[in-house]
């Protein structure tokens, strides 16, 4: 930041933020963290009791981990595995099997891990709320439904009849947002992407007996899998774009899968998460290779997920009121990029309003923050789409370096602190003319 941009920031003399976050997810606990370190004071409402939390593995790719430590993330407590290599594999068995060895950490300063998202929410709430760290622990408060959003008031009421005010609300109520619609002044329909996966996971102790599996979590160095089937001319009523994905996390004591396939239902019609038996699962993977089959075979408690992106929206920001993590931008599993994206954001914003950012300075602020991270957080979005659902773009990250530089050696912070640095001379310039 310049001396001068650095000066005005040091001489106003404007009391902390009053900040609402709309959402307890991953992201909104970031976003808390983010502005609670810059003296901001935040309440967080979320509609769940998170007395069921849920139980899946989740990629943090370098990228990710860079936001991680910047919101100071002790690492450790997510007992991470890190993914040394990608390996893609044939679903019949057959060799042809290509790897990704790149040194993440060589390579982005950075490594890749795979973590179980309770530890992850563990950690992140610890940090927003805990009484130690900058500023003043953020204030959680569960089972409150936000219900509706007044933009000139900024406030939110709950399903209570209670009102809150603050000088900024974040929406981070996930893909099915209930403050985007007061963002965009309309609601809009999050269209079926005919994907969905199935997804469970596994004990590592229970692999033991099944020498077969010794891949899965024995082989060195460790990594994800993926385990594709070819797309293949339509038949009626055949299950297309297959590719299941494998790798352990908690310590390598427990095995993430997620099954990725097209989603013959009609989306519109079935319910976002349901339960359905390992026969179902089977089912859709009958033609895959007996040591693919008996993991699969392991399988209990499985739930079929449909996955859908939000489409490029119009606006993120309204006011004093602006959306971050999926209800912005959800996306495709494919580059394992949705959670990094919003913490991205997180980030982003924690930048953008420093201590001392009076209340009257948000709405542009805001209008810097979507200008900076809307067309990152879209093009992931496109190509989680594109890289599922277009032949010849399967596999592209796995196959391309630049993509991968693109994505993983991207500094959120160096770039927000760019922005922060042009708005204060702006600004500073502004108030000497
Ligand atoms: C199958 C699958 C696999 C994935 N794998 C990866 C991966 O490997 N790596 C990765 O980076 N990303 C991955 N993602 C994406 C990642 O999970 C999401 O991007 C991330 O969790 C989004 O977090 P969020 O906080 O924005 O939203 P959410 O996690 O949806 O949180 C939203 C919160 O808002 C609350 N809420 C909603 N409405 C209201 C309301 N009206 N009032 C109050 N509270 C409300 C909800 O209770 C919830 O706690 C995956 C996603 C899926 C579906």
């Amino acid at each position: 930041m310049s001396t001068s941009a650095a000066q005005v920031v040091e001489t106003q003399e404007s009391p902390p933020l009053s900040v609402i976050v709309v959402g307890a997810g991953l992201v909104g606990l970031a976003a808390a963290i983010a502005l609670r370190r810059q003296g901001h004071h935040v309440d967080i409402y979320d509609a769940s009791s998170f007395k069921v939390e849920l139980g899946a593995g989740l990629a943090i790719p370098p990228n990710t981990v860079r936001c991680l430590l910047d919101l100071g993330c002790n690492i450790s407590n997510l007992n991470p595995v890190e993914n040394l290599c990608f390996t893609s594999m044939a679903y019949d068995g057959s060799t042809g099997m290509k790897s990704d060895d790149t040194d993440y950490q060589a390579r982005y300063g950075m490594p890749w891990f795979m973590a179980h998202r309770v530890d992850l929410h563990n950690e992140l709430r610890r940090l927003a709320l805990e009484n130690e760290g900058d500023g003043q622990p953020a204030r959680l408060h569960l089972n409150c439904r936000v219900i509706s959003c007044d933009l000139e008031a900024c406030s939110i009421t709950l399903d209570t009849g209670a009102v809150r005010a603050a000088d900024l609300i974040i929406g981070a109520d996930g893909i099915r947002s209930t403050i985007r619609s007061y963002v965009l002044g309309e609601t809009i329909a999050i269209p079926p992407s005919h994907t969905a996966g199935f997804r469970w996971v596994t004990d590592a102790a229970a692999l033991e007996p099944y020498p077969e599996l010794d891949w899965i979590v024995k082989t060195v160095p460790m990594g994800a899998r993926l385990i594709s089937a070819p797309v293949l001319p339509k038949q009626p009523g055949a299950v297309d774009h297959r590719t299941i994905i494998i790798y352990a996390c908690r310590g390598g004591t427990i095995v993430n899968v997620l099954a990725v396939h097209e989603d013959i239902r009609d989306q519109d019609s079935v319910a976002w998460n349901v339960s359905v038996t390992q026969k179902d699962l089977l089912d859709f993977f009958s033609d895959y290779h007996p040591k693919f089959k008996s993991l699969l075979q392991l399988a209990d408690n499985i739930h079929i997920w449909q996955m859908r992106i939000v489409p490029p929206l119009k606006t993120w920001v309204n006011k004093h009121v602006c959306l971050m993590g999926d209800a912005a931008h959800a996306s495709l599993p494919t580059l394992g990029q949705g959670f990094g994206m919003g913490l991205e954001d997180a980030v982003a914003l924690g930048v953008l309003l420093p201590k001392m950012t009076p209340a009257s300075k948000i709405p542009s602020r805001l209008l810097a923050y979507e200008r900076l991270r809307k067309p990152r957080a879209e093009f992931i979005a496109a190509e989680s789409f594109e890289q599922q659902h277009i032949p010849a773009k399967r596999g592209l990250y796995l196959r391309s370096i630049e993509m991968r530089d693109q994505v993983m050696g991207y500094n959120v912070r160096q770039d927000a602190e760019r922005v922060l640095g042009e708005l204060l001379k702006g600004e500073w310039v502004s108030s000497t003319t």
